[in-house]
């Protein structure tokens, strides 16, 4: 339970996102055995690792001995190098070409997705002798790759142009529906990328082939290649679709926040921006110190929950930028100071970071990214 007054700790005084280092560590290796031994898991830690910290994310996943880590720009993938990564960082995606500079200066991996970016790479190749990269292919997302079926044709270039300032350790795709109930999108991309793979020019045992993100690693080692690019299952996303059999995540990530404030308000009295919720009775209600400013959904507003004392309640009226407002009528002497829990665990009770999303109409990817600095990030207490 978290309701009890902690010592004053600047952390955790009013709302913070607590970290749980064993649920990490617990749905990598739910992933690992999915995919089954065959295959390594890159952990994507773009975004700031999703919101948690990617620096607590690679600190905490290092020694499992990912295979790489996967950044979206240049300047994630530059901060792993500070932070003393030295393991391949693959940047994921077109890359900037005012970028390629610096990306090359700290020995970051480039995707490919283009000859003339290749072009690029390879000029860079030759001021940073070693550099490395890998091919995308685009078998239906359409943001970024060969077009598989232009592939064969560009294919034939690309050991030229690499030549031997810029080292191909890679290929790959990235499917748009791994998490639906129907598996055939899946299937036709994957078998696209086949026929990609087929008009290597170079052979196949020499690349990493990889495919999956979170929601094809769980569908077991079929599209598993010989890594997976893991992201919001390991951060505690379900990453597929309820109906399917997967595993639910462990949650990683809680938001709690303060109880600032318990009134007991007499009929008729209103909360919030609008006046959207009006007590019907004498009630109790909360003050929370978190608001849509930390990143909490504003629509969650006459729709979300929070725990108190491992209780749900009901958030009522609008959210405020830095409060919102529960009503915990019914729960005995609540006091100021006390924590609750926005998402996450409280007792046997839980708020899963898919049921935020679903409710306020986003995916969990967006409510994860979307807690702001305000919410310090930290490690959980273990008892
Ligand atoms: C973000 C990303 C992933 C991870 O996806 P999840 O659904 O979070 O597991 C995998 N591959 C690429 C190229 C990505 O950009």
């Amino acid at each position: 339970m978290f309701s009890g007054l902690y010592m004053s700790d600047p952390q955790r005084n009013r709302a913070w996102v607590e970290l749980d280092p064993r649920a990490l560590r617990h749905n990598y290796d739910v992933l690992r055995r999915s995919v089954g031994a065959h295959a390594g898991v890159l952990v994507m830690v773009k975004a700031d690792g999703y919101g948690l910290g990617a620096r607590w994310v690679v600190e905490t996943l290092e020694p499992l001995s990912p295979p790489a880590w996967g950044v979206a720009t240049v300047q994630e993938g530059i901060a792993l190098r500070q932070w003393g990564v030295t393991r391949d960082v693959i940047v994921f995606g077109p890359m900037p070409p005012a970028d390629v500079e610096r990306a090359a200066a700290h020995g970051l991996v480039a995707t490919i997705s283009h000859l003339d970016a290749l072009r690029r790479w390879a000029d860079a190749g030759r001021r940073h002798p070693g550099l490395r990269f890998h091919v995308e292919i685009d078998t239906g997302m359409g943001r970024a790759g060969f077009p598989w079926r232009e592939w064969p044709q560009a294919a034939r270039e690309v050991p030229a142009l690499a030549g031997e300032r810029a080292e191909w350790t890679g290929v790959y795709t990235h499917f748009h529906s791994a998490d639906s109930v129907d598996p055939s999108a899946t299937a036709l991309q994957w078998e696209r990328f086949q026929q990609a793979l087929e008009a290597l020019p170079v052979p196949r045992e020499r690349l990493l082939v990889h495919a999956s993100n979170s929601a094809g690693a769980l569908r077991g080692p079929e599209y598993a290649g010989d890594m997976v690019r893991a992201g919001v299952y390991l951060y505690g996303g379900r990453a597929t679709d309820p109906s399917l059999p997967s595993a639910a995540p462990e949650p990683v990530a809680s938001v709690r926040a303060r109880v600032v404030l318990v009134r007991e308000v007499p009929a008729g009295t209103t909360v919030g921006y609008g006046a959207t919720h009006t007590a019907r009775q004498p009630e109790r209600w909360a003050t929370l110190s978190i608001g849509y400013g930390d990143g909490l959904p504003r629509a969650l507003g006459n729709r979300g929950c929070a725990l108190v004392r491992g209780c749900r309640v009901p958030i009522i009226g609008r959210i405020s930028m830095d409060m919102a407002v529960v009503d915990i009528t019914g729960l005995e002497d609540v006091e100021a100071g006390e924590a609750a829990t926005l998402v996450g665990r409280d007792g046997g009770a839980e708020i899963t970071i898919d049921e935020v999303a679903e409710l306020a109409g986003t995916i969990s990817y967006e409510i994860l990214t979307g807690f702001t600095p305000r919410l310090p990030r930290v490690e959980q207490e273990r008892e």
